[in-house]
């Protein structure tokens, strides 16, 4: 059973209706499962092992792994309660997939990005730093590869020059996400009202840095290391 955690510098919002649904059809030992989004196959494989274990295999594959006798409604149970972590490990094998594909950024490309960063993202800080009615230390452009931004409790802001390669509504919405920090320290219910109340599409834009981040993380990660 996986236990490892991937804790995102920016934690999701969580809906309760958001959680997937699964609706096996049992034939031989393929199962199938979706949810509201996407199909999701699973291949279950019974032994003599005394657990369940579940697996997502580079190519995003879900093989669980059983004891003979488990019911088949505990093995859907720990699927579903497994629901967010097994669509976690899937996006990221897609983006492992993806990145092994992608171009390494260079290091011109990235100075370029470092500069555009310093060139654009001030205003942006200062504009939703008046909107809110928060103030700010000083910004810091980093080439990070798993942080898209943060905010210290003395308030200085850091933001990954990575963002550069996003649409400007997601640097949006990572500004907004560092600024509320200057009201709530935390990821708090709170602190969550605050940036949904300045930035209504936060959501949204938070998504598509979730799905297409970590590509851009890996691009940066292969260009420091050569
Ligand atoms: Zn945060």
């Amino acid at each position: 059973m996986p236990t490892s955690r991937h804790f995102h510098y920016i934690r999701p919002v969580r809906k309760v209706n958001a959680r997937p649904l699964f609706f096996p059809r049992v034939s031989g030992i393929l199962l199938r499962m979706k949810d509201r989004t996407a199909k999701i196959e699973y291949t279950l494989i019974r032994s003599a092992r005394r657990s369940i274990g579940i697996e997502v295999t580079p190519d995003g594959a879900v093989v669980v792994r059983a004891p003979r006798m488990t019911p088949l409604r505990q093995i859907e149970t720990l699927l579903e309660e497994k629901s967010a972590w097994i669509a976690r490990a899937r996006r990221k094998a897609s983006a492992r997939s993806q990145a092994a594909a992608a171009a390494p950024l260079t290091a011109q490309e990235l100075s370029a990005l470092r500069a555009q960063a310093k060139a654009y993202l001030p205003g942006r800080a200062a504009y939703y730093a008046q909107r809110l009615g928060v103030d700010y230390g000083r910004i810091t452009i980093r080439t990070q590869r798993t942080r898209w931004g943060s905010c210290s409790s003395r308030g200085d802001l850091s933001f990954n020059c990575l963002l550069m390669l996003t649409p400007p509504e997601v640097i949006d919405s990572v500004v907004v996400h560092e600024l509320c920090h200057r009201r709530h320290m935390d990821h708090s219910p709170q602190f969550y009202a605050e940036v949904h109340r300045v930035y209504p599409d936060y959501d949204k834009w938070h998504g598509w840095l979730r799905e297409h981040g970590p590509v851009l993380l890996a691009r940066a990660a292969a260009a420091t290391k050569a």
